[in-house]
């Protein structure tokens, strides 16, 4: 299998070496920076599989970094954040970023987030069908493309995940834990609110009002489902 890219983006070089070392150690091909500046440049100068990034960085900050690699890029990107405060730790995800840790983490969940990360954004478990139709928007399974109206849309790793994950079946409630497990992969508790953060990146890209959506339905207290729009025809 092909060597994976990845973008370290960590200011404290204590960190930056351990995780580098954790993750070569995996066989991944490591690139690290210290600054949000280094990072933009490296991003634009060679391909990478997925990008770790530190919130807080000198030059450029990590949100900056994070908003304009989404501008051109759906790399899968997780967030490393010292902040206490839940509220800014899921602005990562707000920008689109597809995962985050909170520090001080351990390498090793770094190391099992990266290569769930991955094996999401390349393969993952997905509907047999290789188009789904639901009015106007449609789900190319096999060439991972999602459109709405005809018109492509772009989505992260972790958006798709999530759109493919609901509109499996169509009407089934899925709780937030239940969806932490299957986009996100693992089931730690604690990133509901994570969940709460892509409906609402995914809503917004497919035009859904949260308050009369067409496609993404809260069940108050309970999650998510995933219900078609009525034909008009
Ligand atoms: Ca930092």
């Amino acid at each position: 299998m092909e060597t994976r890219r990845i973008l370290l983006v960590e200011d404290e070089s204590q960190t930056r070496s351990v995780v580098e070392a954790y993750l070569e150690r995996e066989g991944y091909w490591v690139s690290s920076v210290g600054d949000g500046r280094a990072a933009l440049e490296a991003f634009g100068a060679h391909r990478f599989d997925a990008v770790i990034l530190d919130l807080n960085l000198p030059m450029v900050s990590g949100e900056d970094v994070c908003r304009r690699i989404r501008d051109v890029s759906d790399v899968p990107i997780i967030m490393l954040t010292a902040k206490g405060a839940e509220e800014e730790r899921i602005a990562g995800l707000d920008l689109g970023a597809d995962d985050y840790l909170v520090k001080p983490f351990s390498p090793r969940e770094l190391v099992a987030r990266v290569r769930a990360l991955l094996r999401r954004a390349h393969t993952g478990s997905e509907p047999q069908r290789a188009r789904l139709e639901y009015g106007p928007l449609e789900i190319d399974v096999a060439g991972h493309k999602v459109f709405l109206r005809d018109r492509e849309i772009d989505l992260t790793a972790s958006e798709y995940r999530l759109l493919t994950t609901l509109s499996r079946y169509p009407g089934r409630v899925y709780s937030r834990m239940e969806l932490v497990e299957k986009v996100l992969g693992y089931d730690f508790e604690g990133y509901e609110r994570a969940i709460d953060s892509h409906v609402k990146n995914l809503r917004a890209k497919l035009g859904d009002d949260p308050r009369e959506p067409s496609f993404i339905h809260t069940v108050f207290g309970v999650g998510y489902r995933f219900e078609p729009p009525v034909e008009s025809s």
